[in-house]
């Protein structure tokens, strides 16, 4: 390994989506940082998978909904690997399934704090870092969307859909305000992708219910998204920007 290797961070990286994205970017020659908030175990096992098959991969603990933990993980990754290349705001959650008239303070705020505050402050962290303005080398950002922003979720997560409309403006912004920075922002929106997700949202068998009534009759994998996403992060993207990839089976 040597210091010219690129760096990547992505958010949420320990498991699903995330992990996806971790193993196809040190498959592609990146230094991985591997951002989780609770579970260090699957962090770990990442992180070992990774280095036994001759990459370099840091797990680092931060909760996204939380300033301080972003702040401190992006100076751990700085610390120990000296650069910022890439990064990927992946890390997202949803919530039980409800209306939006049963929907109360607490959930809305956990769900744009996590989701749309957590990839501003991310953002700026990675800006700081690869702005050519603040004294960097560029850089490229993607943001992970999902369908639901065009969709709504009606009955499912309307809060969800909304944070994910949040995150397709943010991307469109961005990436307009740092386009003579060295720094290309762009986004994903995965249709339904096969992780925990699902489960962690009170729908362990969400897949299996609705993949008959999706064009390809079939759910995606975190595999496949981490393809779009590792394009979008690579020299052959380097005029596209701004620019937000269905990666949804034709939802
Ligand atoms: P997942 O399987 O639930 O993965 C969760 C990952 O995010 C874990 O690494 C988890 O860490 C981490 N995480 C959760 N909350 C966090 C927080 N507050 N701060 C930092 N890390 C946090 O999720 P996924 O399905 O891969 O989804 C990844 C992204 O894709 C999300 O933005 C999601 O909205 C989007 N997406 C997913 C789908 C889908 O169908 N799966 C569709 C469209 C969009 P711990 O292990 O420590 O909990």
């Amino acid at each position: 390994m040597t210091d010219k290797q690129k760096v990547l961070l992505v958010t949420g990286g320990s498991r699903g989506i995330g992990a996806a994205i971790c193993r196809l970017g040190s498959k592609a020659g990146y230094r991985v940082a591997v951002n989780y908030a609770a579970n260090k175990d699957a962090a770990d096992a990442l992180v070992a998978e990774i280095q036994a098959a001759g990459g370099d991969a840091l797990a680092v603990k931060g909760d996204v909904g939380v300033e301080a933990d972003i702040v401190a993980m992006f100076g751990a990754v700085y610390r120990a690997y000296g650069r910022l290349d890439a990064f990927v705001n992946n890390a997202g959650i949803v919530d039980v399934k409800a209306r939006v008239d049963e929907m109360d303070f607490s959930r809305l705020e956990r769900m744009m704090r996590i989701n749309v505050v957590g990839s501003f402050l991310c953002a700026r962290e990675a800006v700081k870092r690869m702005s050519t303005r603040h004294g960097g080398k560029g850089g490229a950002i993607v943001n992970i969307s999902s369908a639901a922003a065009v969709l709504g979720a009606a009955d499912n997560y309307v809060d969800y859909a909304a944070s994910k409309g949040a995150i397709d403006t943010f991307t469109i912004g961005l990436a307009r305000e740092v386009a003579l920075e060295g720094i290309r922002v762009n986004a994903v929106r995965p249709g339904i992708i096969d992780t925990d997700i699902h489960a962690s949202g009170g729908q362990p068998d969400r897949v299996a219910l609705i993949q008959d009534t999706l064009p390809m009759k079939r759910a995606g994998t975190a595999d496949e998204v981490a393809g779009a996403v590792l394009y979008l992060l690579s020299d052959a993207a380097s005029y596209t920007t701004g620019a937000i990839l269905n990666v949804s089976g034709g939802r």
